[in-house]
């Protein structure tokens, strides 16, 4: 398990240290790259994140965003040994479609259906996904409770998979997935009843439409609902949840993260139901895989100050 504070030089797989200058790293002939794949990418606040992260460790990396478009996906994986990149971070819309191109997987990454990391081992890259385990460590440090308990999930894409094994993990006691198209969210049942934990494995997995957001028995029996879609960055809103349903200690999640509360989240928020975006888990996932990267957890708190600081805002919403 790696220490937490700044790395030794000897006997360390890290490089020699070397202060970066404040607000920024200072390229040299020996800085070693990390960096994130995504098509967009020019959006991506995980250079802030884990270049803040370096700086504060005073070692001499630092961490892009590349342009990578679907086509090209397969070549710049490709590349990585050769220029000695230590790992990248693959957003939209790489997740799933890199699971083919991967000979090392996680088991997490072969339950989620995707890869969110990919480390370079020198023999061999090695995919993994951190998005669960951010999330599980997001919702424990909110205090959130689903033991025992109803969790919906709307969604049924790589981010709706992490959040129901997360929720799973948590001891949810049923967990429902609403989504668009159900036959979508059959499958990603049926995907995860063959890899899930055993300790989860016969815990209730349902599939439905986006209609059981308006279903008063379940609404009034979920202790928190995640919702894992683009759903509401559009004018066209969120779909119709009958929020008055749910109960008073009801937390509503969702993975987007944004300076202003989401479609979804402010009709829970004026009801007074604890709410959260997404921003925690996004500083969670990226701490998780920084570890990866680079041997090395970050220091508290550093990647959740860049990543605040972003978004403008002061602390936790
Ligand atoms: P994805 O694989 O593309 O999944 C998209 C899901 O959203 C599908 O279930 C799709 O339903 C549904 N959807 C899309 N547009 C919709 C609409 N207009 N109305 C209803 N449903 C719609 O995406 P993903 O990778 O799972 O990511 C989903 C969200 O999670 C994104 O917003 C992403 O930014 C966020 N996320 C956040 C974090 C974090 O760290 N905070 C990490 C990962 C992802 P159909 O099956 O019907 O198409």
């Amino acid at each position: 398990m790696a220490k937490r504070g700044r790395p030794r030089a000897r006997g360390s797989h890290l490089p020699a240290a070397r202060a970066h200058a404040a607000g920024g790293p200072a390229l040299g002939g020996a800085t070693r790259i990390a960096a994130i794949f995504g098509d967009p990418v020019e959006h991506s606040l995980s250079p802030a994140m884990h270049n803040a992260a370096y700086a504060a460790l005073g070692i001499d990396r630092a961490y892009v965003a590349f342009h990578v478009t679907r086509p090209m996906l397969a070549a710049a994986l490709r590349a990585l040994p050769a220029l000695g990149i230590i790992g990248v971070n693959l957003t939209v819309p790489h997740k799933e479609r890199a699971l083919a191109l991967i000979a090392k997987l996680s088991v997490e990454a072969r339950m989620l259906g995707a890869i969110n990391c990919v480390v370079n081992r020198g023999t061999g890259l090695y995919g993994d996904n951190t998005d669960a385990r951010g999330l599980e460590r997001d919702l424990d440090g909110l205090g959130v409770e689903v033991r025992g308990a109803t969790a919906v999930v709307v969604g049924a894409g790589g981010a709706a998979a992490s959040a129901v094994v997360a929720c799973l993990r948590r001891g949810a006691g049923e967990v429902v997935i609403a989504n668009r198209t159900p036959v979508r969210g059959a499958t990603l049942v049926r995907r995860l009843r063959a890899r899930l934990p055993r300790a989860v494995a016969n815990v209730p997995l349902a599939a439905r439409g986006l209609d059981a957001l308006a279903d008063a028995a379940l609404l009034g029996r979920a202790a928190i609902i995640l919702n894992a879609t683009p759903m509401g960055l559009t004018q066209a809103g969120f779909a119709r949840i009958d929020y008055a349903r749910t109960p008073r200690g009801c937390f509503f999640y969702d993975l987007i993260y944004a300076a202003q509360p989401t479609a979804f989240l402010w009709p829970a928020i004026a009801l007074e139901r604890r709410a959260a975006d997404g921003a925690g888990m996004l500083v969670n996932q990226g701490e998780l895989a920084f570890e990866l990267f680079n041997g090395v957890a970050p220091p508290p708190g550093v990647m959740r100050g860049a990543l605040f600081e972003r978004l403008g805002r002061k602390g936790r919403e």
